[in-house]
C-alpha cells in the first residue's frame, strides 16, 4: 500500500513523525508537509505567490503552503504512481463538529479524496503535551483495516482520539459530527500607534454532549471514527424551494 502522509501542524510535528514510523511497516510512506503550523488554515489553496518545496530525505519534503496545497503537489509533482490512501495527522488537538470546517488537518484528507483516493485524519483530543504512540498504533490498524476492506475514492474518515491511559480506551464508536456551542469571542487591544487591533479567542469549545456525536464518544473514553460525506446540498430544502415561486 502506498500512503501519503501530510499534517496541518507542520513537518516537525511529533503527531507527524510518530504515525510516519508506524504506517511505514505497511508499504512506503511519503511524506509532504508544511514547513510550519497551518492550523486553522481550512481548504486555501496558495495562488498569489510561488510554492517552494524542500526536500528532507527520499520520501520527505516540506513545502511553504498550506496541507492542501501539499497534498495537490504531492498528486501533480511529486508523487508516481498515485497514492492508494491519503493520511493526514496525527493533529495536536480535537477535530470534531463544526470544527472540521476550520481545520486543515480535515482539509488535507478531503483534498486527497478530491483526487480520488480514500483518505483518513487524525486528531488526538488534547492541546497538552501528549504521547502519540498508541494513538498512531490505532490509526495503523485503522488503515489496515482500510487496505482489507477498502473504502470508496469519495470516502474520508475522521479520527478523533481521546487523550488518556491508552489501557482505559473504551473502545471504537462510528458517529456522526457533533455541535458546538459557541463561546468565541472578539477581543480588542490597542496598538503602541493607537490603532485598534483585534485578537479571535475565546474559550476551548463547548460541545453539546449528545448521544451518537464525536464529541460524546471522546469524552466517554472512545476512539471517534466519524466517516465524512462531501456532500454539503441540503436535498429537503431543494425540494421545499421548488414551491417558491421565484421566476427570473
Ligand atoms: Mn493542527
Amino acid at each position: 500500500m502506498n500512503l501519503l502522509l501530510t499534517n496541518d501542524d507542520g513537518i516537525h510535528a511529533p503527531g507527524l513523525r510518530v504515525l510516519a514510523a508506524e504506517l511505514a511497516a505497511l508499504g512506503p510512506v511519503t511524506l509532504v508537509a508544511p514547513d510550519r503550523d497551518q492550523s486553522a488554515t481550512s481548504h486555501s489553496l496558495t495562488l498569489h505567490r510561488p510554492l517552494r518545496i524542500h526536500r528532507h530525505g527520499e520520501r520527505e519534503f516540506s513545502i511553504d503552503g498550506t496541507p492542501t496545497d501539499c497534498v495537490l503537489i504531492a498528486f501533480h509533482g511529486l508523487l508516481d504512481p498515485k497514492p492508494d490512501l491519503v493520511v493526514s495527522g496525527i493533529n495536536h488537538g480535537p477535530n470534531m463538529g463544526e470544527d472540521v470546517f476550520y481545520s486543515g488537518t480535515v482539509a488535507a484528507a478531503i483534498e486527497g479524496s478530491m483526487q480520488g483516493v480514500p483518505a483518513v485524519a487524525a486528531s488526538l483530543a488534547t492541546h497538552e503535551a501528549a504521547d502519540f504512540l498508541a494513538p498512531a498504533r490505532f490509526v495503523r490498524r485503522l488503515v489496515e483495516a482500510i487496505s482489507r476492506r477498502g473504502l470508496d475514492g469519495k470516502q474520508v474518515l475522521n479520527v478523533n482520539l481521546p487523550h488518556r491511559t491508552w489501557e482505559t480506551v473504551q473502545g471504537v464508536r462510528f458517529t456522526r459530527l457533533g455541535t458546538r456551542v459557541y463561546s468565541d469571542t472578539l477581543i480588542e487591544k490597542t496598538d503602541p500607534r493607537g490603532r485598534a487591533y483585534y485578537w479571535i479567542g475565546g474559550q476551548d469549545p463547548v460541545w453539546a454532549s449528545h448521544d451518537g456525536t464525536d464529541f460524546h464518544a471522546v469524552e466517554h473514553g472512545f476512539v471517534s471514527v466519524t466517516p465524512l460525506s462531501l456532500d454539503l446540498t441540503d436535498y429537503r430544502a431543494v425540494v421545499e424551494m421548488e414551491q417558491w415561486d421565484l421566476r427570473p
